[in-house]
């Protein structure tokens, strides 16, 4: 650190992405990237469409919001858009927290919300999940703050029903609660609908995940256009070309051949099925996860040990060193073959 970093930043701890490292040196199945890359024809319109690199790109990304407004059955005012998902729930950190407003969400959860909450200086407190890593609702009900649920949750992927949602949104009327849906599209139900319903219900969704474009780098947040309006002033405080042309029109090519990227979700759904059922042959403990990772533990051999055993054999899992989960692994469910790989080299280390 510099003589000159503020010291308002004293307590900034950043987030540790995941291991990025060159293409085909792992299998990597730790950043809960697709395995599959976007349609030949999202691919094809993109470049037939990205404005010129010579101008700026379409600060309020109109035409895409139009088709992703319809997509969604809710209006163009109802969205905003980010440089992928995680400057959205920075965008809602800094326009709905403060002294007054903490942060809550629960202890095992994104890591990214503390770094926010510390970044923006904004109080904040972890609720316990249960043992099981279930979330219980009524654990809110009395909290007077900005309440952060990632569902499904995230490194556990159990998903809440929009019902369980509604019960905190109900005994928040006066707070927002933001529902970060990145993993949404592999099996749980999404809070997009109940916008109209709630005022105080921000819905942050990616692109990263099932429409393969982590690296395009294209995020957003649906809610009532209240909440669009504050996180567009501090979009607009920010950097108002914060979406690039290529990923505007990416994203736009992507959402007109919209079917490919679900029957490449279908497709994940039925290898996490096969990866499950591998585990649990092989002794693994895991949570019930709908996202497109399994959070899994064996009983013989330690989390870190096991990803470090795994990294020799030329596959990433994701280890978190946090007391309550340091004998987990959070494995991204990836191709068959990758799959199958996993699972045979687990078998070797194990001796199963
Ligand atoms: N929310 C959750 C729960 C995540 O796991 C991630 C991915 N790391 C994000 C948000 C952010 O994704 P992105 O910025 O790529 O949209």
């Amino acid at each position: 650190m510099s003589r000159f970093f503020s010291s308002k930043y004293d307590s900034i701890k950043p987030y540790v992405p995941g291991e990025q490292p060159k293409a085909g040196e792992y299998i990597k199945l730790n950043t809960n990237e697709s395995p599959f890359k976007p349609s030949e024809a999202a691919l094809a319109y993109a470049e037939e469409h990205a404005r010129q690199y010579n101008l700026y790109s379409d600060p309020d990304c109109i035409e895409l919001r139009d088709i992703l407004a319809k997509r969604l059955g809710i209006g163009r005012d109802n969205l905003v858009i980010g440089n992928g998902s995680d400057e959205i729930l920075n965008f809602a950190f800094m326009a709905f927290c403060d002294s007054s407003h903490p942060a809550y969400f629960p202890d095992v959860t994104y890591g990214f919300y503390k770094v926010f909450a510390r970044l923006n200086n904004v109080p904040f407190r972890e609720i316990p999940l249960n043992g099981d890593f279930s979330l219980e609702t009524g654990d809110y009900r009395a909290l007077q703050g900005t309440i952060f649920i990632a569902n499904p949750n995230a490194p556990t992927g159990i998903a809440l029903a929009p019902e369980r949602i509604e019960e905190v949104l109900q005994a928040h009327q006066d707070n927002v609660v933001a529902v970060d849906e990145a993993y949404v599209d592999f099996g749980a139900e999404s809070c997009v609908p109940l916008i109209n319903k709630y005022d105080n219900l921000l819905v942050v969704q990616t692109f990263s995940k099932s429409r393969s474009m982590a690296g395009a780098r294209l995020g957003f947040g649906a809610a009532s256009s209240e909440l669009i309006a504050d996180l567009e002033t501090l979009r607009y405080s920010t950097n108002p070309y914060n979406v690039n042309s290529y990923t505007q029109a990416l994203g736009i090519g992507t959402l007109l051949d919209d079917d490919f990227s679900m029957s490449r979700c279908r497709i994940i759904i039925e290898n996490r099925k096969k990866l499950a059922e591998g585990l649990d042959a092989l002794g693994f403990e895991q949570t019930p996860s709908v996202a497109n990772f399994l959070f899994a533990r064996h009983p013989e051999i330690g989390g870190e040990e096991l990803y470090l055993k795994l990294k020799e054999q030329g596959i990433l899992v994701r280890h978190f060193t946090q007391e309550r989960i340091k004998d987990y692994n959070r494995i991204t469910v990836g191709t068959i073959y990758q799959v199958e790989k996993l699972l045979e080299t687990l078998g070797k280390l194990l001796n199963k």
